[in-house]
Parts: C-alpha cells; structure tokens; sequence
C-alpha cells in the first residue's frame, strides 16, 4: 500500500482504510456480478442489494423509526437549505432559525427566500463561539418548524443537547457530526447530512424524514425538489450517485463492526482528548469553542499570531499533518477528526504541538 499521511480534512475526508482496501479489491468485478459498481445500473438486482443493505444498516445503527424515511438525495446539504423551507414552510408561515455559526446562516438565507424566519437565537455577537443555553432560544409556538445545526463545522461548536421544542418540528443539518455519536432520531422530524465527512465520499445527502411532514409539500412542487417524490421511489426516482452509496454501504458496515455509535463517540472522545487536552495545557494555543460545546469532530483554535499560524501549517504538512488550516472566514487552525480519522493520528497532532510550542513559544 503507497503511504497514507493523516488526513485532517473538514471534508471531503479521510476514510476507513478497510473500506478503501475492499473497494480497491472489488472495483473491477463485485464478486458475484461481473462487473464494476461504477458500469452497473441503478435498476439491477446488485444495486437494490447495495441500496436496501446500506439503508438497513443506517436503520440498525441509528435505531430509526419504522415511521421515518431514510433518502438518498443529491444536491448537497445546501440543496436542503432550499428543499425544507420549500417543502415545510407553508405559505404565509414563518420559522424559527438558530444561528451558531456560518452554515446556520446559509440555512437562513435560503430560507428567507420562502418565508418569513425568526432567528430564535444566535451567538453572531460573541463570534460563534458557543451554542445558546435553552432559556436563550425564544420559541414561536407557531412556526412550522424549528431548524438547527448540531456542529458547525468552521466554528467547531458543537451541540451537547437536543433543543427542545415542544410541539413543534424540529429540523436538523448534522452535516458534520452525524454518526459520530449517537443519534435520537425521534427529537427530530427532518434530519439532513451531507455524506463528505462521516458517512462516504461526496455525492450523496442523506435525510431521515418523519412521515407525517411529507403531507406538507406543497402542490405544484418541482418534482425533484419535492420530498414525496424520493419517499415513494426508494430513492431511485432518477438516477442516484451509485459509487457513494456501495462506499456508504461499506461504511455502515465497518461502523456496525466497530460496535455502533455508542463505541464511535467513545472513540472520538479518546482522540478529541489527546488535542484538546494540549490546548487546554498551554497559554500558547487558544481554542475557540466554550469547553462545553467544544466539537469531537473540528477542533478549532488560534496561535498567537498569523505568522505563526502559517508556519504551524506549513511545518505539520512537512511532517505529514494535512488539512490543517482553519476555514479562511475564522482563520486558524483546524483539525477534523471524524469517525474515520485514526486515533494514532491525534496522537501525532498532539505531540506535534507540544514541540511546535517548545520552538516556537
Ligand atoms: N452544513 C454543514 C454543517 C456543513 O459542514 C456543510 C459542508 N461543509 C454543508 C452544510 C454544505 O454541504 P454541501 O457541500 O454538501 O452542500
């Protein structure tokens, strides 16, 4: 095998190795078909096995509801920032918006574009650096629904709690944590993920939508942009991104035999740890989220100064550190940790900055 370096990635990101090495094995022929993955049709026997295996598997670990949709759509998680107000926000109704950070605000303004939106709370002011307490979040109990992000992946804030909203749904983009712990699938009526980071490569968003909000389309909705219409097709209404879903099926797997969600936060606890812990330990590195809702996913933080930043950057990839730079809108540092980042790789974040501080400090 040619040498991996540790991929620090927001994402698209790092992969099980085993799932690389057996979509390797497998490309040219998938045993038993003949033929590869990537030639086979969407409407064949193997891919129904992929599609319905993937699904199953994504039910068992998330413990999902007989009364809630898996789909597999396309477009991105930022199509969903169009595709829930289009679809959940009626007309003349209005929503509630929490904003935590930089794809809060992108969910907002798609949704403005539909309806009237109530930003319910937001730590804009304190440079998104936590998530609001409960008492923070002023409700409307008439809104349709009530969205928010459960780790802001540039911030690195991460939600420790499910917020709550009485009777009305709550919709979720867990973009960027989702299955890196688990998941109470029924606090929420619409949950949205772009696959990048825990889930496969690009290509695929996956939602889980209870099925009482699917009456809620509108009529006339564009076909493709209507919930219902992937609800009733399995998914396969057009053609889907095949590749995403065999390596997201694969992914599910190595997730199931690694012991579930509980034993995945386990596992990202240990090795968001190992790098907090150094920040934590030094006047020389400063973290940007409140400790209690700092993310296991992005961990984000700032050096003294911009030079140093750079050089820090420039140095871990010399070391075989890559990924490292912050997202240019917050700057710094940021190391992405997901599920399938391997612990030997924080390790060697870890003792790379405590000997960046040593010379440099
Ligand atoms: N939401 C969150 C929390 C994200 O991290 C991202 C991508 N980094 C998106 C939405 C947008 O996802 P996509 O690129 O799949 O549209």
């Amino acid at each position: 095998m040619t040498n991996r370096i540790y991929n620090f990635s927001a994402g698209p990101a790092v992969l099980p190795v085993a799932v690389l090495e057996e979509a390797q094995r497998d490309l040219v022929a998938l045993p038993g078909v003949g033929m590869s993955v990537l030639e086979i049709s969407h409407r064949s026997k193997p891919f129904d096995e992929i599609i319905q295996g993937c699904e199953a598997d994504i039910r068992k670990l998330a413990g999902i509801p007989d009364n809630y949709h898996v789909l597999f759509l396309q477009g991105g998680a930022s199509m969903q920032f169009s595709m829930v107000p289009m679809n959940l926000l009626p007309a003349g109704g209005k929503a509630d918006y929490i904003s935590t950070g930089s794809w809060s605000k992108k969910a907002i303004k798609e949704a403005q574009k539909v309806g009237k939106v109530n930003v319910a709370a937001s730590t804009e002011s304190e440079n998104f650096t936590r998530v609001p307490t409960q008492d923070e979040i002023k409700l409307d109990p008439e809104a349709a629904y009530v969205h928010f992000t459960t780790n802001e992946t540039i911030h690195g804030v991460e939600w420790k709690y499910d917020p709550r909203t009485g009777d009305v749904p709550l919709v979720a983009d867990a973009s960027s944590d989702i299955f890196g712990r688990p998941i109470n699938v029924e606090n929420y009526a619409l949950v949205y993920a772009g696959a990048q980071k825990n889930l496969a490569p690009a290509g695929v968003t996956l939602v889980f939508i209870r099925d009482d909000m699917l009456a809620r389309s509108p009529e006339g909705m564009h076909t493709m942009l209507d919930y219902n219409t992937h609800a009733k097709n399995n998914s396969l209404y057009n053609t889907p991104p095949v590749f995403t879903i065999y390596i997201m099926r694969l992914v599910m797997k190595w997730l199931l035999e690694q012991g579930g969600l509980a034993a995945a936060e386990q596992r990202n606890q240990e090795k968001a740890a190992l790098i907090y812990g150094v920040i934590d330990a030094s006047d020389f590195y400063r973290g940007h989220a409140h400790k209690d809702c700092r993310s296991l996913m992005n961990i984000t933080f700032r050096l003294p100064s911009e030079e140093l930043e750079k050089q820090f950057v420039s140095e871990a990839t010399r070391a075989g550190l890559d990924g490292l730079k912050g997202h240019r809108s917050v700057g710094g540092i940021r190391a992405s940790i997901y599920n399938a980042f391997p612990k030997d790789g924080a390790e060697a974040l870890a003792a790379f900055m405590k000997e960046f501080e040593r010379s440099h400090g």
